[in-house]
């Protein structure tokens, strides 16, 4: 099958055949050698010299740890949302009593680094931004550092507010500089760039952030940051980690490193920019703003009369390609091609033409070319 999901995401065979390997002792100095490793290799990765901790979980449980850690009931939180990931990170901080207020656009747009400047001027009592880099569903990622810049000029001597940033389908495809723009919680979840099963979610911590997580009222256990930092510290995770995903972490991040991150950063552009023009060749049209167009995940809309969960039955069915469908308000309009993790141009192609055939198939005739 030629796994065109913006994740999971195909994983190499070495990765398959880390996931493996024996059991170890959690607690034992083998382990302790690999989580020392990995969490170095997470720091590059991330671009930070902030803590980082790996946590068992899918992304949404990374996004609630960022959550938990450092918003309390009553906070008053700005919801930078594009799209279905963007309502879900403030639906996590509603359910742990934030305020939410929201800053959403339509989709297939990115956010207004300028509308959201002026949102914090207009309450200086916002204690936190949620924004996520990479909207999966529509396709678009956000102007992050300018998003950034705005959120850093906003804030108050107490470091509020914080950034905090979702990023599980970016990081390790498309530059995150979490220092560099003072981001402060960075959330990524292992089945994307990283080429990993799903299950392992990374958080990034700034200083600013830890001081918050210090006077944070919010409840939390599993997913507490601060067990998490200081079992890191002796090279081991609070709870029992999943071994096997931690094996396959350390072999993807040796290959990533090997491939050299800006190698990394660059393939997914060429690939995305290489989707993207093969789509409008097929005579489709893409969702989103072409200015803030994803390297990861491209989203198509469906051509009017097309039954998108017959088109991809048919791509899978007939041509072992899959694809993603819409999510939300996007559900039967759009399919998503993932071009993220372990992916060149030839994937594309190949799930291309079977696009263009099952397509043809289903009655679709191209716009004459003027
Ligand atoms: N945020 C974004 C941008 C995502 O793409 C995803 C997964 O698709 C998530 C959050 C949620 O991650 P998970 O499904 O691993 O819980």
């Amino acid at each position: 099958m030629n796994l065109r999901t913006p994740g999971p995401t195909p994983c190499p065979p070495e990765i398959l055949a880390a996931l493996g390997r024996q059991m170890i002792d959690h607690r034992g100095p083998e382990a302790a050698a690999m989580i020392t490793r990995l969490t170095a290799a997470l720091q590059r990765a991330f671009q930070t010299r902030n803590d980082v901790v790996i946590v068992t979980a899918s992304g949404t449980g990374g996004l609630e740890a960022a959550v938990a850690n450092v918003i309390s009931p009553g906070d008053k939180v700005l919801s930078v949302s594009i799209g279905v990931f963007g309502d879900r990170f403030a639906a996590i901080a509603r359910a742990y009593g934030a305020e939410v207020m929201s800053l959403s656009s339509e989709p297939g747009h990115a956010a207004d680094p300028g509308a959201v400047a002026e949102a914090l001027a207009a309450d200086p009592s916002i204690r936190a931004v949620l924004v996520t880099h990479n909207e999966t569903s529509t396709s678009v990622t956000n102007p992050l550092a300018d998003i950034a810049r705005v959120v850093r000029e906003s804030r108050d001597r107490d470091g509020s507010p914080l950034l905090l940033v979702d990023a599980v389908s970016s990081m390790a495809s498309i530059p995150v500089l979490v220092d560099e723009w003072g981001l402060d919680v960075v959330v990524s979840g292992s089945q994307k760039g990283w080429m990993v099963p799903p299950g392992l979610a990374f958080l990034s911590i700034s200083a600013r952030a830890w001081k918050a997580n210090a006077r944070c009222t919010s409840p939390r256990y599993y997913f507490d940051a601060a067990r998490h930092r200081d079992a890191a510290a002796k090279g081991q995770t609070p709870w029992t980690p999943a071994l096997s995903l931690f094996f396959a972490l350390d072999v993807a991040l040796e290959m990533l490193e090997r491939e050299g991150w800006d190698n990394v950063f660059s393939r997914h552009a060429r690939v995305a920019e290489f989707t993207r023009r093969g789509v409008q060749e097929l005579g489709l049209e893409l969702l989103a703003d072409q200015r803030f167009a994803s390297n990861t995940v491209t989203a198509v809309r469906a051509p009017e009369g097309v039954d998108v969960s017959a088109l991809r039955k048919l791509l899978r069915d007939e041509h072992g390609v899959v694809l993603a469908g819409g999510q939300g308000p996007l559900a039967g309009k759009i399919v998503r091609i993932g071009h993220l993790g372990l992916v060149a141009e030839s994937d594309i192609s190949e799930a291309l033409s079977a696009l263009g055939s099952a397509l043809a198939s289903l009655g679709f005739r191209p716009p004459a070319r003027v």
